[in-house]
């Protein structure tokens, strides 16, 4: 179909009109025009793939700039400019390749990675659909299915019993989660209604998502507000802290242990700190990491669930990459504690392997999202089922389709074996990186996630005789070496490992290299190919 193309010539000339409008509306009439259509969906299954299986990585930082002086128009063209089938193309040819290839098995750095192919034509029937959960009206069935696939992984998390379940699976007024575009906005659901179940309503007060955070303070007698978390908690959590006007500097991080795992005693101690200040300070919360960005750790959940309570304390569990993990039989005990917390964030596009993107955010109380529920004249009335009632986002796509879909397409099994290859991947690179004299681990694998540097054979010489002023001046010289060997890899553009610096205490400062093993088709053969290469660039461009 051409779409806006003039019917009456036959020449490349395309004019905006209400007939060619017509036409992009309708179904397609003649036979031809439906095989073009089809045609065209099969360029974007398999003239992507084509491409992306040949590229990986970011091109030079040189092309970066070339790439950006091909984009610099912007001015919209009055005229049509393109039919689709010439789009399409231009997406394969000119944008694909200059993307990055993020489904290649030597992309091993970043919690993006390869999907299964069924998750392009569940995101298509999404977007065919386009259903808006916002409200029952413009989605029906598909809000009621939404609220299905709630249960089936609130389930997971919290397994509570059948008549749980029965109960709250379709009622009303029950709310066991929420979509939400990804797993910062998930963090920042959890943390709003913690903030507003803590300052609720009182004599004179009318709760805080009403009358503001000064006046809750003055309600409730207190200068300030904070949230503990561990140190490598994600950044978005801070943002939290900013727009619900706790402030980002009241997001506390707490000190790890020496497994990377939030420091249960000093995180007692800044407790007991806090309660003490003569109690001008309230804790609104507190955080474990199900698996943390940088390191894949995690944090003793049973541990701070019990101090929570002890305090009562809303536990928020950031399982936003580790969440799935649950689904396996031989390793969900990594998560034991989780069902304690009172909210939990899963993102469904990393460890669920949907597109981009999907967030969670669940809650052991089907009653607690009244504290954020709002409503409107037109739409989300009291006592409606409308998903937007109770949600930071209005208008939103059926995700929740293409998840529920995957569940029935990979059963759990099916996730269990690709969470089950990501850990025992990890594990083996570990074992990989502490044969090879040049590098040294950093943090071995929780999950499917670890750190490792280069560390020179002469420079581990040198520090086992250093004083402190040396040490520091190692550490300069790892930072810059490792920085250099990730620049040059990824420039390279045949691999792609990330980098970090990790700060385990306030004085670290420790640049490495992260691996996020995702992908089914990495396995150790492309791993030593990365590792050789790695070696091969320190040896070229640093030794001389
Ligand atoms: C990825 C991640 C987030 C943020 O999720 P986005 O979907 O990128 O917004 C939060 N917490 C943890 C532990 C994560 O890994």
């Amino acid at each position: 179909m051409n779409t806006f193309q003039s019917k009456d010539k036959k020449t490349t000339e395309l004019i905006a009109n209400w007939q060619t409008l017509e036409r992009i509306f309708l179904r397609p009439k003649s036979e031809s025009s439906r095989k073009a259509l089809v045609k065209y969906m099969e360029q974007i299954l398999f003239g992507l793939n084509d491409f992306l299986k040949k590229h990986v990585g970011i091109t030079e930082e040189a092309s970066l700039k070339e790439l950006s002086d091909r984009f610099k128009n912007s001015l919209i063209s009055q005229n049509p400019a393109r039919k689709l089938s010439d789009v399409i193309e231009g997406i394969i040819k000119d944008i694909a390749p200059h993307a990055v290839n993020v489904s290649s098995p030597y992309f091993i750095g970043h919690m993006t990675s390869a999907i299964p192919y069924f998750m392009v034509h569940l995101q298509t029937i999404v977007s065919a659909l386009n259903q808006n959960v916002v409200k029952l009206e413009t989605s029906k069935v598909v809000s009621v299915f939404e609220r299905q696939v709630l249960s089936k992984i609130h389930r997971i998390v919290f397994k509570k019993n059948d008549a749980f379940y029965d109960k709250h699976i379709q009622h009303p007024d029950s709310t066991l989660g929420s979509f939400v575009e990804d797993g910062t906005l998930a963090n920042l659901t959890a943390m709003w209604v913690a903030r507003n179940a803590f300052f609720k309503p009182k004599n004179g007060f009318s709760g805080v998502e009403k009358d503001g955070m000064s006046k809750a303070y003055q309600a409730y007698n207190i200068d300030r507000s904070v949230v503990l978390v561990s140190r490598f908690a994600h950044f978005s959590l801070r943002k939290s802290g900013g727009i619900l006007g706790i402030g980002n500097s009241n997001i506390l991080p707490v000190d790890v242990d020496g497994d990377n795992r939030i420091d249960i005693k000093k995180l007692r101690a800044k407790i007991d700190e806090l309660n003490h200040e003569s109690s001008r300070t309230r804790i609104l919360a507190i955080v474990g990491i199900a698996g943390a960005t940088e390191t894949g750790a995690i944090d003793p959940l049973t541990e701070i669930a019990k101090l929570c309570t002890e305090n009562q304390i809303h536990f928020h569990v950031d399982a936003a990459w580790g969440g799935p993990t649950l689904l396996s039989e031989k390793y969900r005990s990594l998560l034991s504690g989780i069902e304690l917390a009172d909210s939990v964030t899963i993102d469904g596009h990393k460890q669920f392997y949907m597109p981009m993107s999907c967030g969670m955010i669940y809650f052991q109380d089907p009653k607690i999202m009244d504290h954020v529920a709002y409503y409107a004249a037109y739409v989300n009335r009291p006592g409606s089922v409308d998903l937007g009632i109770k949600s930071l986002v209005g208008s939103r796509a059926a995700v929740s389709l293409t998840l529920g879909s995957a569940l029935e397409i990979m059963g759990s099994r099916g996730y269990a074996l690709l969470i089950d290859h990501g850990i025992e991947t990890a594990q083996a690179f570990a074992d990989e990186i502490k044969e090879r004299p040049l590098f040294e681990l950093i943090t071995s694998p929780r999950l499917n996630i670890l750190t490792y540097r280069i560390f020179p054979e002469d420079l581990k010489k040198d520090w086992q005789n250093a004083d402190d002023n040396r040490k520091k001046e190692i550490e300069n010289q790892l930072n810059q070496i490792n920085i250099t060997i990730q620049r040059l890899q990824r420039e390279a553009g045949k691999s792609f490992v990330s980098r970090t610096t990790l700060k385990r205490t306030s004085h670290e400062n420790m640049v490495v290299l992260r691996v996020v093993i995702m992908n089914p088709m990495t396995n150790m053969v492309i791993i030593n190919e990365i590792l050789d290469e790695q070696e091969e660039l320190y040896r070229t461009h640093l030794v001389d």
